[in-house]
């Protein structure tokens, strides 16, 4: 039986009715890779007090900075890993699960800021050579959110939420912290090791479940 136009439309428009409510629920997927956050005192001793930015991130007011370090761990070390500023009161190394294993440092999975308690690291740069006591985290995957799209997700400051992220390799993320803030722009951050085991690249959507689709 050949459809008719009338009934074609009426699918089209129900098809594209679908698609865009899909993409209004979509949060865009960003891959953190290994960084470090320092605070004034460490940028003095490793950088003479100055951190250079190099480009923007797509968080407003966050900079990838020129200046790189070396981790160094009780069994391996990483070389010319990414500092991003602005400075921070405390310094923070996010590395990945793999990393933890290259550098031999047995490190939580915290929250950014959550660093009490956690393994420390020596730092290296061209200019010095300093010991964190504490600091290093594999950072938890998390949500950055701005009200007005809270209010559309309807979640909340501090939720944790499922999310279905659609890479190559599709797979239902739990536990994925929601942080709003009118600072941030909407974007999912995941680390390296989660990425590349999804088959996600920058930009790939993720999908906020619902508590009755779980
Ligand atoms: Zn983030």
């Amino acid at each position: 039986m050949l459809l008719n136009d009338q009934l074609i439309g009426e699918i089209v428009q129900k098809v594209m009715a679908e698609l865009s409510s899909s993409e209004e629920n979509t949060v865009p997927v960003e891959l953190s890779a290994r960084h470090v956050h320092l605070c004034q005192e460490d940028v003095d001793q490793l950088f003479n007090g100055t951190l250079t930015s190099e480009r923007e991130l797509s968080q407003p007011g966050q900079f990838l900075c020129a200046e790189k370090l070396r981790l160094i761990g009780p069994k391996g070390i990483i070389d010319r890993v990414a500092v991003l500023g602005p400075v921070r009161k405390e310094s923070q190394v996010e590395i990945s699960m793999t990393d933890a294993r290259t550098l031999g440092i047995d490190t939580p999975l915290r929250q950014s800021g959550d660093i009490l308690d956690t393994p420390g690291i020596v730092l290296a740069s061209p200019y010095g050579i300093i010991s964190l006591e504490q600091g290093v985290i594999v950072a938890g995957r998390h949500i950055h959110m701005p009200s007005a799209d809270s209010t559309r997700f309807a979640v909340s400051d501090g939720d944790m939420v499922s999310v279905h992220v659609q890479g190559k390799r599709p797979v239902i993320m739990e536990d994925v912290l929601v942080r709003v803030s009118d600072n941030f722009k909407l974007a999912m951050h995941i680390d390296l090791d989660e990425g590349n085991g999804c088959g996600c690249i920058n930009g790939t959507s993720a999908v906020i479940m619902q508590t009755t689709d779980l």
